[in-house]
């Protein structure tokens, strides 16, 4: 069995070679590692092996672990999972990152409840890019009312795009996918400059992280590759 210090290894490696691949700039890439349903010493080892930024999904499960991991300095904090609106305060009292905000409302409420002490809070919008019924996100349609509206709102700092494409779709279409958030993000950029600095594709995960490099990933979000497969089912909130 490899350590999750060899797997951030590994995975490090391999995103600097897709990078290199793509004719990107070394670095432009960042690894979030996606720790739900991992113990906090998990955590712990990958910090101490250089992981800096984990991604976290279920908002209790997250601030237990904060809790634990309270004496190490230094770990940013990105919340990955679907946003209800009566846990936006800790989100925004809590999270460097929002990855997965896709309505006005949640924006609304994490720019009102992000402290003043803390930096502005970075947030990406998810967008459902296959249209799936079973996904949250907004709609491609939906992005430039949405960009307009936040654009007003003093302690966001919106940074881009996120979607979670359908792993299970042919290889060509899950690139297509990554293509189409891409192009969208620059498009928006053309049309948005007032928006944010809108630098950040948060695309790609364990199966998939090469080719949303290729197709301008800047943020892979990594669950599997570091810390192996997780339990079958979780539900929690
Ligand atoms: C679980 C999860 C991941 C990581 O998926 P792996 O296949 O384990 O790498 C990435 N993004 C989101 C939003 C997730 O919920």
């Amino acid at each position: 069995m490899s350590s999750i210090a060899d797997n951030i290894g590994s995975v490090t490696r391999r995103i600097q070679k897709a990078t290199l691949q793509a004719g990107r700039e070394p670095g432009s890439v960042r690894l979030l590692a996606v720790s739900k349903t991992r113990p906090a010493e998990d955590l712990k080892a990958a910090f101490e092996a250089g992981q800096i930024a984990f991604g976290e999904n279920y908002l209790q499960e997250a601030l237990d672990k904060m809790q634990a991991l309270s004496d190490i300095e230094g770990i940013e904090w990105h919340f990955i999972g679907p946003i209800q609106s009566n846990k936006t305060r800790q989100i925004a009292e809590a999270f460097a990152w929002v990855h997965s905000v896709d309505r006005l409302k949640i924006a609304r409420r994490l720019s009102e409840q992000r402290p003043e002490t803390l930096p502005p809070l970075n947030i990406c919008l998810q967008v459902n890019i296959n249209n799936e019924d079973s996904k949250s996100g907004c709609t491609l349609d939906e992005l430039d009312e949405l960009l307009e509206a936040i654009g007003e709102l003093p302690n966001l700092r919106l940074r881009g795009l996120m979607a979670i494409p359908d792993p299970d779709q042919p290889e060509a279409e899950l690139r297509l996918s990554f293509r189409k958030l891409a192009s969208t993000l620059t498009k928006l950029r053309q049309d948005h400059p007032e928006a944010g600095p809108l630098d950040t594709l948060s695309m790609g995960m364990s199966d998939d992280l090469e080719m949303a490099i290729a197709e301008g990933a800047t943020w892979v979000r990594v669950g599997t590759a570091l810390f192996g497969a997780r339990p079958a089912k979780h539900s929690q909130s």
